[in-house]
Formats: C-alpha cells, sequence, structure tokens
C-alpha cells in the first residue's frame, strides 16, 4: 500500500467549488463526459474508472468490525455497476486526511468527529492517477452518526457510507439536483440543509447510476498525463 503526500492538500476544500469551474458539460465525441442532470464527475483530475479491481480496506480494527457489513453491500453494488471488482478485505491501511491513498484501494475510518472544525461531518479526499483514472481514497465515516441520541436513522447512515463511497470512486456534487416523482433527490447531492435524511434510497440512483456508466464509457478517451497523483476531493456533510 503506498501513501502519497498530495501536493494540494490545503486546497481539498476549496476544490469542490473549482471542479464546478473547471469541468464544463462536454458532451460531444472529442472526450469525456463529465457532468449532467444530477451528477458529475471529479473532472479533470478523475474522468474515468480502468478495469483494475480494487480493495477495501480499513484504518483499523475497530473501523473494520463497524463498517464491513455495510460496505459489503456497496462494494457489490460498485461491482455491478461499474463492471470492476470491488473486493471487502481484512487489511489495515492506516490514512491521514491530505494524503493521497492509491492502488486502487480505499480505505475506511470510523471515529467520532473526524472534522473537529465541522462536528457534524463526514468526508473523503479521492485520488486521480497521471492518466486520469480514479485510483484511492481515504473516507472519514463519523461514528457519531450511531450514537443512540443522535437523531439518525439507519436509512441516513447507509446514505452516508454509499454517497462518501460514490466520491471515493469519482463521483462529485452535481451542479443540478432534481427531485423524482417521489421527492428524493440524488443520493450524491446529500449536502445542505437537510443532508442524507432526504435520500433514503440507501442504494445509488438512476442519477448516480448514469455517472457510473460515464467513469465507465469515458475510458475512451485518452487525457493528457499528470505528473503525479493528484488529491481531488473531499465530500463534505453538514449534518442538521
Ligand atoms: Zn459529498
Amino acid at each position: 500500500m503506498r501513501t502519497r503526500t498530495a501536493t494540494n492538500a490545503a486546497l481539498v476544500f476549496t476544490l469542490v467549488a473549482g471542479a464546478v469551474l473547471f469541468a464544463p458539460d462536454r458532451a460531444h465525441a472529442a472526450g469525456p463526459v463529465t457532468s449532467g442532470t444530477g451528477w458529475k464527475i471529479n473532472a479533470p483530475r478523475i474522468t474515468h474508472i480502468d478495469t483494475k479491481p480494487w480493495t477495501i480496506a480499513f484504518h483499523d480494527t475497530a473501523s473494520r468490525s463497524k463498517l464491513t457489513p455495510y460496505l459489503k453491500n456497496t462494494a457489490a453494488e460498485l461491482s455491478s455497476r461499474l463492471g470492476v471488482t470491488f473486493t471487502v478485505t481484512t487489511r489495515i491501511v492506516p490514512i491521514t486526511r491530505g494524503e493521497c491513498v492509491t492502488g486502487h484501494t480505499i480505505s475506511y475510518r470510523y471515529m467520532s468527529k473526524p472534522d473537529p472544525a465541522k462536528p457534524t461531518s463526514s468526508f473523503t479526499g479521492s485520488c486521480g492517477n497521471t492518466q486520469h483514472a480514479a485510483d484511492g481514497a481515504y473516507v472519514y465515516i463519523n461514528s457519531d452518526y450511531w450514537r443512540t441520541n443522535s437523531g439518525i436513522t439507519e436509512p441516513t447512515r447507509m446514505n452516508v457510507i454509499w454517497h462518501e463511497s460514490g466520491h471515493a470512486v469519482g463521483l462529485g456534487h452535481p451542479n443540478t439536483c432534481p427531485r423524482d416523482k417521489t421527492g428524493k433527490k440524488p443520493l450524491m447531492c446529500a449536502s445542505g440543509a437537510n443532508g442524507y435524511n432526504d435520500l433514503r434510497t440507501r442504494r445509488y440512483t438512476t442519477w448516480e447510476a448514469t455517472g457510473l456508466r460515464r467513469l465507465v464509457t469515458n475510458r475512451a478517451y485518452a487525457a493528457p498525463a499528470l505528473p503525479k497523483p493528484i488529491s481531488t476531493v473531499i465530500g463534505v456533510l453538514e449534518h442538521p
């Protein structure tokens, strides 16, 4: 397992907004399509997912015990939608905020208030490789959501895990957040006033499915090689 210090780690919070500026909708044959109604890919750092299998690992044994049952389902859905194998392992891969996790590995940490400045948040840092393929991520899941007095339900906790895992493979927050006829928004829109409580899908919606499909079809477009892996985005949840 390799980790590398991201050169722009200090910018991770601003890159969410930056991605909006630098990810125009390129809905033509000349290049990757990186956004649409209700979905977005963290371009230009990540434009696609390649065919190599992925490993899901954990920061420590406590994180592994708590999150493995959830992530087996998440991994199965990602494998199905991306046509790439995601395997939940017992591996321990310690993570540090701001340091890229690479090697097609996602490492999860379950801890209270992972961002002390935003105590109700969970977040993810995802990394693209030099070819702009998603290549790894660290995910911090806020254990406070499991406290009995948190007011947070199990469906909402599942939405958090699915949402952060979407970031881990290269999805960002969409520019547009439509609602379906039942009033649900895209899972990757979960932020702001109602946060994840808005979405009780517990699975990716058709909007994320479109984004995930694009991560695959965008393989067809070669992008200029980057000099080094780059940390792309941290998805932050502000919980009510
Ligand atoms: Zn997010």
